[in-house]
């Protein structure tokens, strides 16, 4: 497939979805609502791109929007600017005080005096991310409830969840840092509740609770869960190889 990005052509695999044909080309296209682990939600709209194809032009989401053909693709006309900003103001209005504020902002404020009505305070925009993280896992342990301007994420009743296994994806995707996730003397709290953390065998660091080790163990009762963090496993690695080349004597 041959893609024109911002005058850029680019090579695609038929069905692979423009942000990523984007991405792989170091084209930078804005997203809030998107983790490369998870499949496109377009839920936030800010990965609106301008698409002309067989002589027409419209409006899609690029993280959903798959390439079928040649199409020519525009990342930042003034038509694309001019909606993103509205987006911006409708975010600002919906979750003023996340995380991802600071990096809008800094993108396309000052913002006017927003006409929407504010929710003070708010850090959750309501993208989903933290759902579908969960959902990924098989965790299933928050989800959205009620709508409109009444619609949240929370776990079921509001009660500290029994599916939660604390493994705290959800707070690591969350765009504006909406769930508070606390670590201290080897406890993890999360969405109400404690979970005991488990040390790294070799460095002593925390690194997963002791539900996730026993959902990973359900999963695959024949497979074993290595207590390593990142760092050590690679260095394991590193020592294996470097004890398999000193018994060939090189
Ligand atoms: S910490 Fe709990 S709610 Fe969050 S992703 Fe993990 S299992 Fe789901």
């Amino acid at each position: 497939m041959r893609v024109i990005i911002d005058g850029r052509e680019c090579l695609a695999r038929r069905g692979e979805y423009l942000l990523d044909v984007a991405k792989r080309n170091g084209i930078f296209i804005p997203t809030l609502c998107h983790s490369d682990a998870l499949p496109g939600q377009s839920s936030c709209r800010m990965c609106i791109v301008e698409v002309v194809e067989g002589g027409r032009s419209k409006t899609v989401a690029s993280c959903v929007y798959p390439v079928l053909g040649d199409i020519e693709v525009k990342t930042n006309s003034d038509k694309i600017r001019r909606i993103r900003r509205t987006l911006v103001k409708l975010i600002h209005a919906s979750s003023p005080a996340g995380k991802h504020m600071e990096d809008l902002l800094e993108r396309y404020g000052p913002l006017p005096e927003n006409r929407f009505e504010v929710a003070e305070g708010e850090k959750c925009m309501l993208c989903g991310l933290c759902v579908s993280a969960c959902e990924a896992l098989g965790t299933g342990a928050i989800s959205t409830i009620n709508r409109g301007t009444a619609k949240e994420v929370a776990p079921p009743f509001k009660e500290p969840p029994e599916a939660c296994i604390g493994c705290g994806a959800c707070a690591h995707v969350c765009p504006g840092d909406a769930i508070e996730m606390k670590e201290q003397g080897g406890i993890r709290t999360i969405w109400d509740r404690n979970f005991e953390m488990l040390e790294c065998t070799g460095c002593g660091e925390y690194i997963m609770t002791r539900q996730q080790q026993e959902y990973i163990k359900a999963k695959d009762p024949e497979g074993t869960v290595e207590l390593l963090c990142e760092k050590c496993k690679r260095k394991k690695t590193v020592d294996g190889f470097r004890d398999a080349f000193k018994n060939t004597g090189f």
